[in-house]
């Protein structure tokens, strides 16, 4: 979006690829959305216990606009489904989601027809977080996870290449409902 379009390829490019990097992951700030018992531990990582504030990341915003990370800590029922997706479309790009527990990623033990069955069938999902809660260490490694991400983040026309090699690996992928495993 804006200057990170006209950007020149090559050895330019790199260098503000790392230093954006940097700034953006040393400056993430989560939008507040608790929906359930994960949310517990999630509010844990802001005590002094584990302290999120060695990340820069104690500000947990009330209102989407001042906010780029989105911890979807909980199940995620029907009725809130358009909400999650209404306050990811008011977050600024760039933006990121950690999925918190297994409620959030894949339904969990509330296998029905109230519960989604994965956040990632709403918005974009860049870390899942597994376990039932997350302990706020297992909260605290997936943001240092995301943090790699956003370090090595591509921009401009790097990005639109890394963009294009996702999607032909996606569109010869094996169908989800094609795959065989212990639940087929
Ligand atoms: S994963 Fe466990 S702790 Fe988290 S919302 Fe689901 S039931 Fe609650």
């Amino acid at each position: 979006m804006g200057i990170e379009e006209k950007l020149p390829a090559g050895f330019l490019l790199t260098s503000v690829e790392k230093l954006a990097g940097y700034m953006r992951k040393s400056s993430v700030w989560p939008a507040t959305f608790g929906l359930a018992c994960c949310a517990i531990e999630m509010m844990a990582v802001g005590g002094p216990d584990f302290d999120i504030a060695r990340f820069g990341m104690e500000r947990f915003s009330a209102t989407p606009r001042q906010a780029d990370l989105m911890i979807v800590a909980g199940r995620v029922s029907q009725k809130m489904a358009p909400v999650v997706r209404q306050v990811y479309d008011q977050m600024p790009e760039p933006k990121w989601v950690i999925s918190m527990g297994v409620c959030a990623s894949s339904g969990g033990m509330f296998n029905n027809y109230a519960i989604v069955q994965g956040v990632d069938h709403i918005i974009p999902v860049d870390v899942y977080l597994p376990g039932c809660p997350p302990r706020p260490e297992m909260l605290l490694n997936a943001i240092i996870t995301l943090h790699e991400q956003i370090q090595n983040a591509p921009l401009g026309v790097n990005r639109e290449n890394a963009a294009r090699a996702a999607e032909a690996a996606a569109l010869v992928a094996t169908p989800t409902s094609q795959m065989k495993g212990l639940l087929a």
